[in-house]
């Protein structure tokens, strides 16, 4: 399930899994702004490209994969 972005009005936040550190982040495919959790604000977020590179990886999508809403079967929360 996409979120409205709220620093740009323009992209989607989607769940990703940052490959290289199993990582899960939340990132506007728009302006590239990425949350470490599900508390999609303006207070919390930091570029992806600040993300990647603090971890030694290339700034790129492709570091990037998609988690896909209907293969996940366990979700907790809801
Ligand atoms: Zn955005």
């Amino acid at each position: 399930m996409s979120s409205p972005c709220p620093r740009c009005h323009q992209g989607s936040v989607d769940r990703y899994l940052l490959v290289a550190t199993s990582e899960q982040l939340f990132v506007c495919d728009e302006c590239e702004a990425a949350w470490p959790d599900d508390r999609i604000d303006l207070i919390a977020f930091s570029q992806l490209t600040d993300v990647t590179e603090d971890r030694g990886l290339t700034p790129l999508w492709t570091e990037l994969r998609k988690l896909g809403d209907d293969h996940d079967s366990s979700d907790p929360c809801s």
